[in-house]
């Protein structure tokens, strides 16, 4: 048994943090933490880096991915998919799918940029993100906001998504995005398990709507709920983990960390808080279990 700790959700320059995956990794040890999990948004292209620098640090690792969903306005779903296998046929089709959504909604916004005066271009975007033209990058609006602020457009990312990218600001687009049950069926399908992240966004209006929420996730196969997240405070935290307990699912915790793409979230630590290895070691082995049972 490891009494360290860990942590379960965060980015890497593979989607829109700052750190190469192996330096993520790193900091992680530096941090003395005894286990990590990678989820970049909709791609998987950071997990053989960093794998292979955790076995080489004697850090535990879990594949991960995270997924935002369909979801009625003002709230956001995202699920995480941990243990997803990186070459399963399923997670290809999926992270295809994603990427496709992606590059209909950045044109969108930097065409609606340049219509109001505020000139970047998508090369300058690409750049930004360290992306190839037609690499398999997950190009978003962390990397637009990074070029407005670098342009002097805006003073600080936080301005470049109330101004422009966020939803209500000037140049929002929305992607497309999978319903939840495709997101729930895909992840199951590439070997791994769903965890509904950071619920606090989803802006639930009421106790009797997040529980619907969880148990219709439950119905199509969700394992656990980010009781821990950098979102979320003490009294948060102890209600989801009451919610997790209740409905007989894993509790996960993560910070979300990004590199200096939000800059006060440090690698594991979650609001003043740490992740126990007792929460990764009940995914390693629910893994261990699922594919026992094949
Ligand atoms: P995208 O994947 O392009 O939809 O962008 C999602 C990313 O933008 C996530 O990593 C969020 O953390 C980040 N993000 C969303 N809203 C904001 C905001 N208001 N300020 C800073 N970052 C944000
Ligand atoms: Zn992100
Ligand atoms: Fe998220
Ligand atoms: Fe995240």
């Amino acid at each position: 048994m490891n009494n360290g700790y860990v942590d379960l959700h965060c980015h890497s320059t593979a989607s829109d943090g700052t750190l190469p995956p192996a330096e993520v990794v790193r900091l992680a040890r530096d941090g003395g933490l005894a286990g990590i999990a990678l989820t970049d948004h909709d791609t998987v292209g950071g997990i053989a880096e960093a794998a292979a620098e955790a076995q080489r640090l004697g850090l535990a690792f879990l594949t991960g991915i995270e997924i935002s969903c369909e979801y009625p306005h003002p709230g956001t779903m995202h699920i995480l998919g941990y243990g997803v296998d990186p070459n399963s046929a399923t997670l290809r089709d999926l992270t295809t799918r994603l990427l496709e959504g992606r590059d209909n909604r950045n044109p969108k916004i930097i065409n609606r940029l340049n219509e109001l005066g505020v000139f970047i271009t998508m090369e300058e975007v690409e750049q930004e993100a360290k992306a190839a033209p037609d690499s398999k990058k997950p190009i978003g609006r962390p990397h637009v906001a990074a070029v407005l602020l670098r342009k002097g457009y805006v003073s600080s990312i936080k301005q470049a998504f109330d101004k422009y990218l966020a939803p209500g600001g000037l140049a929002y687009f929305d992607k497309e995005r999978l319903t939840m049950r495709q997101a729930m069926e895909m992840i199951r399908e590439s070997g791994g398990m769903p965890v509904l992240a950071h619920p606090l966004q989803l802006r639930t209006q009421s106790d009797a709507e997040l529980e619907r929420v969880i148990k219709d996730l439950k119905d199509l196969g969700l394992i656990g709920i980010e009781t821990i997240h950098s979102d979320h405070d003490a009294a948060l935290v102890e209600k989801y983990t009451r919610l997790a307990d209740r409905f007989g699912l894993l509790k996960t915790g993560g910070s979300d960390f990004h590199g200096s793409n939000k800059k006060d979230i440090r690698l594991g630590v979650a609001n003043g808080r740490r992740i126990p290895f007792s929460y990764m070691e009940s995914l390693l082995k629910r893994h261990q279990e699922l594919r026992r049972a094949g």
